[in-house]
């Protein structure tokens, strides 16, 4: 059998994807049991601007984790691949390009600046979808859905006429979020509050007949201009008796009046403030409710408008600020300036300070869906959110406070509103132009410039990558979906509406759970970013230690947030070097051998009964099949049925860590560290006895299933394998793909059988593993040469344990190298020995005259005790030392007590070996 000694990765990676993918493994149209069960995922679509991070690569093992698994039980599997236009974020890509030629968006005109950007995707987007296919990503690339599709953006027109003729989408002058560099209205969502320093400026208005003066306090005097009120609360006294009085607005030939208002915070300034609908929020709302002029004195462009007065027209609002201010000091009405830390609000993309600007843009009412969302939750617990808490009650205390969304963007990027105007200004909703004169009657109509926000294709995700408006077989066989994967941050902008949109359109959730991963953050507990430059490149760890050994880091990183670890990963490469090599040795001993799965069906009562001498017939193998399956056989096979059931049960339960674990430890421990082990005399036999070939088909056959339960995880590794073993075939695939060629992906995945757990093997397995371990410990901490071969003394008071160890005596001897093992009731053994003490109230003593020099062996091992005896010293003082144990974090701390804990233990162990060799 030809098999490279190393295993190569970037080999493995080259070859077997685009197999599956030209072959259409990935399509669930390869399934053909017409009852199949259905399992769909589809991704979160990432940024067709984006390239691969470490929160989409968590993401994708996660989601193909889930997928593969299904595929391989039998379920017909729909992953869906697509990417999102990402309005604001291409959009700013072109202008770029544009800016470097000496353009900008306008000299080109919005139709060529569309083609460009169309032009731009073609060219450079979507890379993101090369490096899914190195991370062995089985989504269905036939499905591939773009949100600027043409049958997506008529989803998209679809939901909007529906919306609108329902009276949940209008448009309307409100105030707005804006961003002065971006030329477009943000919804709140898109906007980053973060506490700054500033100043709190008091401004002193006159009041008319009298000589009296209103202090206002406010962070943005500028804004002073464009006042149409000062408010102060009903129930504040010291102002009582001037509500209803005018002030003269200072700066402006203005008077405004003093009114009453519960909003007005007491305690904030001086218990006045003043009130600029225009441009603030919350006076907005409060000049709604008293029915105040809105003076809007600045523009879109940050830059004072007419109205703010002559002096100030055309000033950016932070000159404006420096001359206000400068005004009031020259007129005596600056009181005073006092430092003060106040939210501000930047736009998450361009972190231009926001403008709150009154604008006419369109909206969605959320009331209603909100209320859709929220009987989901009461009445179906749906979706499920995994982690439950806190996630669930996140979801819905936004849901409750929920307000209504601005839809419409001043982008050229992005789905046109489908909102046409005609001459006399009346509005047209429509499907398309057409539809459109139509309805107004005439043609002479102008659609509306702007286009919707671009989380509102996102919100249709789930049922327009699937046909709809259309009752397509897809829409009716693959909604809703399983499960959505994603991040906590998106749970408001992107899950929320998902649900909301499907309830409303569906008439049922888009997908039963939602499963939130954790965050991987840099190697100090940072967020990685592109600004901060902290972040890991996946295909750089691919390359480094291949795709397979990052995913299994990936898969166990679960619902918390871990800090990145390469050692982590290189422990995974290790990982997949054991599994090649370990599988190397079964290919290189495979003569004569075939995976057959009938040889891993064994009952417990299938075993032979064990001889009953007291001593070990050294020599002889313990697998003998003249007598039956040999103890290992049936322990290897329960432990490998409990690996199955138990790797089952914790994908079922989203426990990815806990199923990386499971099948590490039986691969590393169970398979290569003792069954190989105990199996090697037999399969290595030169001869090709019946007997040879059983043992090696077992073995090969128990790796095989190991592959099968590894695959998920590991993809190409296990497919690479998987190829070589002598025996697979198409017999070897899940009923379902009976006509697909041989791959692992289509393998039936190990489903465990709890007949097949034999707790009595694995009892017998575990002594006799035990007194191994115990022994070869003995060889190592007593320095005894390898070629040495020693006694071994075992006294057991128990019988049975007394049987097992007799029956394991060749196996024992062999792993041990021990020139006789003897095995009592009572153990005796002569002074100078190692001992240890064995499970089930047994003991172990290797008697050590004539193995070792005593007096250079204890030497040697007082130097140990020595060299522990000063670490130990070194951190008692460390304890001492009060700084040390306030400051240095708890688990250091802890770290140093154990480590003092350990050495004292070790020192006993060593003080008992030094006297027993006197
Ligand atoms: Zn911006």
């Amino acid at each position: 059998m030809d098999i490279p000694k190393q295993y190569d990765p970037k080999q493995a990676e080259l070859h077997h994807y685009e197999r599956w993918e030209t072959a259409g493994y990935f399509a669930p149209e390869i399934n053909k049991d017409p009852n199949a069960p259905v399992f769909t995922i589809v991704i979160p679509p990432p940024n067709v601007t984006g390239s691969l991070h470490m929160g989409h690569a968590l993401q994708h093992t996660i989601m193909d984790v889930m997928t593969r698994h299904k595929r391989m039980t039998g379920y017909r599997t729909l992953w869906l691949p697509g990417m999102d236009h990402a309005g604001i974020s291409t959009q700013l890509m072109v202008n770029r390009e544009l800016k470097k030629e000496g353009k900008n968006r306008h000299d080109l005109g919005r139709e060529k600046f569309v083609e460009r950007v169309w032009k731009w995707k073609a060219d450079s987007g979507g890379q993101i979808t090369v490096q899914m296919r190195r991370e062995g990503a089985s989504v269905d690339w036939s499905r591939e859905r773009f949100t600027m599709d043409e049958d997506l953006s008529r989803a998209v027109r679809e939901v909007f006429v529906r919306l609108y003729e329902d009276g949940m989408i209008y448009r309307g002058n409100r105030i707005v979020n804006w961003c002065p560099q971006d030329q477009t209205v943000l919804s709140d969502l898109e906007v980053d509050k973060a506490p700054q320093a500033g100043k709190l400026f008091y401004l002193q208005y006159p009041v008319k007949g009298s000589d009296r003066r209103i202090t206002v306090a406010t962070t943005r005097p500028e804004t002073m201009l464009g006042d149409t009120a000062v408010a102060v609360n009903p129930n504040d006294e010291r102002f009582r008796d001037l509500v209803g009085a005018t002030v003269q607005l200072p700066l402006t030939n203005r008077d405004i009046p003093v009114i009453a208002d519960e909003y007005v915070d007491m305690e904030f300034g001086t218990g006045a403030v003043k009130i600029t609908p225009a441009h603030d929020p919350n006076d907005y709302e409060m000049g709604l409710r008293h029915k105040l002029p809105e003076v809007v004195v600045i523009d879109q462009f940050a830059k004072m408008t007419k109205d703010a007065g002559d002096r100030f027209a055309g000033l950016d609002r932070y000159k404006a600020r420096e001359k206000v201010v400068e005004e009031f000091e020259q007129l005596g009405l600056l009181e005073k300036v006092i430092d003060y830390e106040f939210s501000i609000s930047r736009c998450e993309r361009c972190k231009t300070v926001i403008e709150p600007l009154i604008s006419t843009q369109w909206f969605m009412r959320m009331d209603g869906l909100r209320d859709l969302a929220l009987e989901l939750m009461s009445e179906k617990h749906k979706p499920a959110f995994v982690p439950e808490v806190p996630y669930e009650r996140i979801y819905t205390n936004w849901l409750e406070n929920l307000r209504d969304w601005t839809i419409s963007r001043q982008l050229w990027w992005g789905h046109q509103i489908p909102a046409w105007y005609t001459k006399n200004g009346e509005v047209v909703v429509a499907r398309s132009e057409a539809e459109a004169r139509a309805k107004a009657g005439t043609s002479d109509l102008i659609q509306d410039q702007d286009v919707l926000d671009t989380w509102f294709s996102s919100a249709l995700w789930p049922f327009s990558t699937l046909g709809w408006p259309n009752v397509t077989e897809d829409l009716k066989t693959f909604y809703p979906s399983s499960v959505l994967v994603t991040a906590r941050d998106i749970i408001f902008l992107w899950v929320s509406r998902m649900v909301m949109m499907g309830a409303k359109f569906m008439g049922r959730e888009p997908f039963d759970d939602v499963f939130i991963t954790g965050t991987i953050l840099d190697s100090q507990g940072q967020r990685m970013s592109k600004t901060k430059m902290n972040g890991v490149d996946p295909v750089e760890v691919f390359d480094k230690y291949g795709v397979d050994a990052t995913r299994l880091t990936l898969a166990q990183v679960g619902t918390t947030d871990i800090r990145w670890n390469e050692k982590q990963v290189e422990s995974y490469r290790n990982f997949a070097n054991k599994i090649w090599n370990a599988a190397r040795f079964c290919l290189l001993n495979s003569e004569g051998a075939s995976v057959d799965a009938a040889l891993l069906v064994l009952g417990p009562q299938a075993s032979s009964p064990f001889p009953m001498s007291s001593q070990a017939q050294v020599g002889n193998t313990a697998c003998d099949d003249a007598s039956g399956p040999s103890i290992h056989d049936r322990w290897i096979i329960s432990r490998l049925n409990k690996t199955a059931i138990s790797v089952n049960q914790a994908l079922a339960a989203y426990q990815f860590h806990e199923a990386v674990q499971t099948l590490y430890h039986f691969f590393w421990d169970d398979f290569c560290d003792w069954y190989i082990e105990l199996t090697k005399n037999d399969v290595t036999g030169e001869e090709a006895t019946q007997q040879r070939n059983n043992a090696r088909s077992r073995v090969i056959t128990v790796l095989e299933q190991a592959l099968r339960l590894l695959h998920p995880f590991m993809p190409y590794i296990t497919e690479e394998l998987w190829q070589r073993l002598p025996g697979v075939g198409k017999q070897s695939l899940h009923p379902a793909y009976a006509d697909a060629e041989p791959t692992i992906m289509l393998a039936a995945y190990p489903a465990g059988d709890t007949s097949l757990i034999d707790e009595e093997a694995e009892w017998e397995m575990q002594a006799t593993i035990d007194l191994i371990s115990r022994v070869r410990n003995i060889r190592s901490e007593m320095n005894i040469k390898p070629g040495e071969r020693v006694r071994v003394l075992v006294g057991a008071p128990d019988e049975r344990l007394r049987s097992v160890y007799n029956s394991a005596g060749a196996q024992i001897s062999r792993l041990v190298r021990a020139s006789e093992i003897s095995i009592s009731d009572r153990l005796e053994a002569p002074r100078a020995s190692a001992r240890a003490v064995l499970v089930g109230g047994a003991e172990l003593a290797v008697p050590l005259e004539g193995l070792i020099d005593f007096d250079q062996e204890r030497q040697r091992l007082r130097r140990e005790q020595e060299k522990l005896q000063s670490e130990a010293t070194k951190l008692e003082a460390q304890l001492q030392n009060s700084n040390f144990v306030e400051r240095a974090p708890a688990e250091r701390v802890a770290e140093v007590r154990n480590r003092i804990a350990d050495i004292a233990q070790r020192t006993s162990q060593l003080q008992q070996t030094i006297e027993n060799l006197q």
